[in-house]
């Protein structure tokens, strides 16, 4: 049995930073990962993704570059080099974790092995037991598996999958047009597939308003992506050398390669949580309480195992509130479900948001007053001719503070920070009018959009 102070099961986005800085305050840690250091966001994620979505921009925009008076000839997507390019990046990523794992020395072991629970505070990897009095699950999650009737008898790919073929497909059927989905759908549609993007739900991305859903299926439905929104698949079957989808709508949509797209499954199935005493969800996420602390006495969990949102930035942020609540116990806590979490969709236009949107304000009954503005009124879009999308913000009719923000635009995941630092802070939308925004820029619009509200427009 190896006795530690702390075992880390999954080396995720909460896990090395975690584990470094536990190290680094003298406590003895032992890291387990069973497949490689980093994780989803860095391995099957966020890096090779927007990796991806570079070279999809860069082909999209020689194509159109006619509208801004420049002429290409021929576009042509290597994506065998795409792909090698993203591996590199990859492979970079993982070394700089890998470093960083190394100069924190012997107080932090790393164990490339599957860990399991085999009793209370107790974990079995390669063969042999480790104890400690701290556990911290940051174990993640796969893409989930439907019960999609045939989906066992023909050739499917995941997120991981996809971004691994050396050859674009000729028609590329998406099941699912959440973020994932949309990114790849529109990523491939780019490298010169034909998409076709299926979505039971009324719109692609189905937390969104109604209207910033519409702007983006605009855009796909101009960039020649088939949206099959308001039906399911009910099975799939193999047809020559592809598949063949049948839909609710009775329609079949025949496509060369089929990507699955439908939610995430924690990573909990073979974590052994009931002889660790560690309760799951129905949908087997681990269950924790504000503070991470799950139902086994010393066994906490962050990321993704806690079923969402699931995203690097709430991960990470995870870490350093797990960390302050296990190394300063008498510094003041904030439960986590009060937090801001703000994201992005890194489609073309992006589209991010942060607290609440119309959809939400609704249904929970919140007031509200609402801004909507074109990114096309804004100059500089219309300068660089990055014109579709749209800015919404909501603020509360009673108080002098902004109840949430959504942006379609370029760049609109770096526009988000502009309303989640004034969130944050608690500060007033007026804040915006006053500042002296940059001309031309697209963030001068978000000033503009403020100033479309009566509290804050000028008179
Ligand atoms: C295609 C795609 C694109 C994404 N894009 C973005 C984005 O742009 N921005 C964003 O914020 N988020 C994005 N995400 C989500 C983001 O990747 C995750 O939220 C994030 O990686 C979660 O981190 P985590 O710490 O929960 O664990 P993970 O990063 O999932 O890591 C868990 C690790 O645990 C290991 N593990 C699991 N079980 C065991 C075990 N029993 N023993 C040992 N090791 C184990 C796994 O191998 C894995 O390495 C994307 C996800 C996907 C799939």
């Amino acid at each position: 049995m190896h006795e530690s102070d702390v075992l880390i099961v999954g080396s995720g986005q909460a896990a090395k930073p975690l584990a470094t800085r536990l190290a680094k305050a003298g406590r003895r840690v032992v890291l387990f990962e069973a497949v490689a250091v980093g994780g989803t966001c860095i391995n099957t994620g966020c890096t090779p993704t927007k990796t991806m979505i570079a070279s999809a921009r860069a082909a999209h925009v020689a194509r159109t570059a006619a509208r801004l008076g420049v002429h290409v000839r021929a576009v042509e997507v290597d994506l065998a080099q795409v792909v090698d390019r993203k591996d590199a990046i990859i492979r970079a990523f993982r070394s700089s974790i890998e470093a960083a794992y190394a100069a924190a020395g012997e107080r932090l072991r790393v164990v490339r092995e599957h860990a399991r629970f085999v009793d209370k505070l107790t974990l079995e990897a390669g063969g042999e037991r480790y104890r400690a009095p701290l556990i911290i699950l940051d174990v993640g999650a796969r893409a989930a598996t439907p019960s999609l009737r045939g989906l066992d008898k023909v050739p499917w790919l995941d997120n991981a999958g996809i971004m691994a073929l050396r050859r674009v497909p000729e028609h590329l059927v998406v099941v699912g047009g959440g973020y994932i989905g949309c990114e790849m759908g529109q990523m491939f549609r780019r490298f010169g597939a034909r998409v076709t993007i299926v979505q039971s739900g009324e719109h692609l991305l189905s937390r969104e308003d109604g209207d910033v859903a519409s702007a983006i299926e605009g855009v796909f439905a101009a960039e020649g992506i088939d949206l099959a929104l308001r039906c399911a698949g009910t099975d799939v079957a193999p047809d020559g050398g592809g598949v063949a989808l049948r839909l609710t709508d009775g329609r079949t949509i025949k496509g060369s390669h089929l990507l699955v797209a439908l939610g995430r499954r924690a990573n909990t199935d073979t974590l052994g949580c009931e002889a660790g005493g560690v309760r799951l969800d129905p949908r087997g996420n681990v269950v924790a309480d504000e503070f991470y602390a799950t139902s086994a006495p010393g066994v906490y969990a962050v990321g993704d195992v806690l079923g969402g949102p699931q995203f690097t930035h709430t991960s990470w942020d995870d870490h350093r509130r797990l960390f302050d609540i296990l190394m300063k116990p008498d510094a003041p806590r904030q439960p986590r479900s009060a937090r801001l979490i703000p994201y992005s969709v890194f489609t073309d236009p992006q589209v991010a948001a942060v607290g609440i949107n119309e959809r939400t304000a609704k249904s929970r009954g919140i007031p509200y007053q609402v801004a909507t503005m074109p990114m096309a009124d804004v100059a500089r879009a219309i300068e660089v001719d990055e014109k579709a999308g749209l800015m919404k913000v909501l603020v509360d009719p009673s108080a002098d503070r902004i109840l949430g923000a959504s942006v379609v635009g370029a760049e609109a995941g770096e526009l988000i920070h502009v309303f989640l630092v004034l969130m944050q802070a608690g500060a007033s939308p007026r804040a915006m009018v006053d500042a002296e925004f940059i001309h031309p820029t697209f963030s001068e619009g978000l000033q503009t959009l403020v100033m479309k509200l009566p509290r804050y427009a000028l008179s």
